[in-house]
C-alpha cells in the first residue's frame, strides 16, 4: 500500500482524489511523472477507471504526449500504492475491488475515525466548532433540496470537507493521514457501486445528528453515530456488490 515517502503518502493520495485532474494546473516544480500519477490515481479513486481495467501504456503515452520515462515512473508508483497490478502476461491493470477489502476498510474507518472524533471533541476550540458548523451548513443545504444528479460532484466535495472538518482538531497528523486514505478507498467503492442509486435521504439526518452530538461535546454519542453512519453506507455498498 502507500509508503511514507514523498508523493506516495496517504496525504498525497487524499489530495489527488480531491484535486481536479488537469495537467495544466500542476504546481510549478512537480514532475511530469507526479502529475500523471496524480491524475491516474484520481481517476481510479473516482471509479472512472474500473477495477480490473487494462492500462495501455501506449495510449497513456499518446494521451499525455510525453516520453516513456514519466509514464513508467507513474505506473510504478501506483503499483507500489496498490492501485495498479502488473503481471508479465497481462500487463498493467486497475486493482480489483473485493468485498474482503471493503470490509477491512470499513472496520479500520470505524476504529480510526471514531478515535479521531473523540480526540477532536476533547481538543477542538471555538474556531473548529465554527468550521464544522459552516461545513455542515453547506452540505445540509445541498442535501435538503430536491436532489439533482448534476449536484453529485459538488456533494462529493462538500461531503469530504464535512467529514474532514469533524476530525481535523484531533491533533494527530498521522491519524488524519490514515483517515483520509481509508476515506478515499471507501469512496472508490461507493462511487463504483452506489452511483446509480438515488440519493439516500437518511444520510442527511445522520450528518445532522453527528454534528449536534459533536457540538454538544457528547463524545460517546458522536462516536456511536459516526460508526453507524460508516457501517450503514458500507453495508449498502456490500449489498450492491454482486460477487
Ligand atoms: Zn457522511
Amino acid at each position: 500500500m502507500a509508503t511514507s515517502s514523498g508523493s506516495q503518502s496517504p496525504a498525497s493520495i487524499a489530495r489527488a482524489a480531491a484535486a481536479p485532474n488537469h495537467l495544466a494546473e500542476t504546481p510549478a516544480g512537480a514532475t511530469l511523472a507526479s502529475a500523471i500519477c496524480d491524475r491516474l490515481r484520481g481517476e481510479i479513486l473516482a471509479g472512472r477507471r474500473e477495477p480490473g481495467a487494462k492500462i495501455r501504456l501506449e495510449a497513456l503515452k499518446a494521451e499525455f504526449g510525453v516520453s516513456w520515462s514519466p509514464i513508467r515512473e507513474a505506473v510504478s508508483r501506483l503499483v507500489a500504492e496498490g492501485l495498479l497490478l502488473n503481471d508479465e502476461q497481462r500487463g498493467y491493470r486497475v486493482a480489483p475491488a473485493s468485498r474482503a477489502e471493503l470490509a477491512e476498510v470499513l472496520r479500520l474507518r470505524v476504529l480510526l475515525e471514531t478515535m479521531a472524533l473523540g480526540a477532536a471533541i476533547e481538543q477542538g476550540d471555538d474556531a473548529w466548532e465554527a468550521e464544522l458548523l459552516a461545513a455542515h451548513h453547506r452540505l445540509a443545504k445541498l442535501e435538503d433540496r430536491r436532489w439533482d444528479p448534476a449536484d453529485a460532484e459538488r456533494w462529493e466535495t462538500w461531503h469530504r470537507t464535512y467529514h474532514d472538518a469533524l476530525i481535523r482538531a484531533c491533533n494527530s497528523p498521522i491519524l488524519l493521514q490514515f483517515c483520509h486514505l481509508l476515506h478515499d478507498m471507501n469512496d472508490r467503492y461507493r462511487r463504483l457501486y452506489l452511483s446509480a442509486h438515488a440519493f439516500d435521504r437518511d444520510v442527511a439526518a445522520e450528518h445532522r445528528e453527528i454534528t449536534a452530538a459533536t457540538l454538544a461535546r457528547d463524545a460517546p454519542r458522536a462516536r456511536e453515530l459516526l460508526a453507524a453512519h460508516i457501517e450503514r453506507t458500507g453495508h449498502n455498498i456490500l449489498q450492491s456488490m454482486q460477487f
